[in-house]
């Protein structure tokens, strides 16, 4: 059973404010202080006032830049002081969060790789506790939500309530144009079950490209979510990691003052929330007729189970499945619905009427 995480809500932690969305920007690492100064610069010409830089780098190769380290630390204090902004960075262990602690940082997150370490995330928990920075959790690297709920229970039980989570995709291997599968359904999951939690897409680490950028970036605010991380670095062409993803600041400003379509995440406008409401309510007719006529299906195929039990007959056969499936295929698709989703849903009663069938094979009489 999951916590009910304490929270406080995103619009009081003093940096983020409404519209959406709240967006964090930066370069993914910290190389020289001139890179650094110069990316804030440009960043914060339009408006960016939250400022990420990584400094200690997760890498899959050692030998690969694996950060400047804390020296970088001043660097992240001089774009504070000089623009305003404020500065975050990822945090893996408890030195990690004791030098950001004493450097003045603003908020840290917490990195893919490490949110699937309860071991790691306890430490870093303990480390935290105490202090009242925010903390940004990102997924871990599969599409594990429990482990991603353990990680923030860890937090939210060590006192941070300034807690949020952000979706950057899931390690795969299936073969996708994007770096990391966004797994949105994870998300959304994630999002019903804690709606008050502050959602960040990080569009950068899911796709691995700048060309995916606002196409996920838009998805995200599609499905309501509050903010964006985005890389950007002053000279993408010659960053030290994630080379491919980053963009300049000009470009940011373009993506997100010109590109990206911002709807309304609610309305309370009377005559939009009458017609809304009338529809809802025709949905929710609905879904209960399907859940009556699910419940038909099932109690029939419980009697086919008895059937074939008292007839010693084997509960799978294979031939009738697949004429079946062709059949709503070809019924389904004349009303104008996808194979897919015809595919899955009723891959799903399939699993689920066999399922019965065997239960009912394997009860003692
Ligand atoms: C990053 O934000 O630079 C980073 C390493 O991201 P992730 O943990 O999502 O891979
Ligand atoms: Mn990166």
């Amino acid at each position: 059973m999951a916590d009910k995480l304490e929270l406080i809500p995103v619009t009081e932690w003093g940096f983020f404010t409404l519209p959406r969305p709240m967006v964090i920007a930066g370069p993914c690492s910290a190389e020289s202080e001139r890179q650094i100064m110069e990316t804030a610069e440009g960043l914060a010409s339009f408006g960016i006032h939250v400022f990420r830089a990584g400094i200690w780098k997760p890498r899959t190769h050692p030998g690969c830049f694996e950060g400047v380290g804390a020296k970088g630390l001043p660097w992240l204090q001089r774009v504070q002081r000089e623009f305003k902004m404020k500065i975050c960075t990822e945090v893996a262990s408890a030195k990690h969060v004791r030098e950001c602690l004493d450097h003045g940082l603003d908020m840290v997150w917490i990195g893919a790789r490490t949110t699937g370490n309860p071991f790691l995330m306890q430490e870093i928990a303990d480390a935290l506790s105490g202090t009242d920075i925010p903390v940004l959790v990102k997924n871990p690297m599969s599409p594990d939500l429990d482990l991603w709920i353990g990680a923030l229970e860890r937090m939210n039980r060590a006192g941070v309530r300034k807690l949020g989570v952000i979706h950057r995709g899931f390690s795969t291997w299936q073969d996708i144009p994007y770096r990391n599968d966004p797994g949105w359904r994870v998300a959304i999951e994630l999002r019903a079950l804690y709606p008050e939690l502050p959602f960040f897409a990080d569009p950068s680490h899911m796709g691995g490209d700048r060309k995916y950028l606002l196409e996920l970036s838009q998805r995200a605010m599609d499905l309501g979510l509050e903010g964006l991380m985005i890389e950007s670095h002053c000279q993408p062409e010659v960053a030290l990691s994630d080379a491919k993803q980053q963009l300049r600041p000009d470009d940011l400003r373009i993506l997100l003052g010109e590109q990206i379509v911002v709807r309304d995440a609610d309305s309370q406008a009377a005559d939009y929330r009458e017609n809304i409401n009338h529809l809802r309510a025709d949905i929710d007719v609905i879904d209960e007729n399907l859940l009556n006529l699910l419940k038909e299906r099932m109690d029939i195929s419980r009697r086919i189970g008895q059937y074939k039990k008292d007839h010693n007959i084997a509960i799978l056969q294979l031939t009738r499945w697949d004429s079946l499936l062709d059949e709503v295929l070809q019924k389904g698709g004349r009303s104008g619905l996808g194979e897919e989703f015809l595919r899955a849903l009723f891959n799903d009663i399939h699993e689920e009427s066999v399922r019965i069938q065997n239960e009912i094979l394997w009860t003692k009489e």
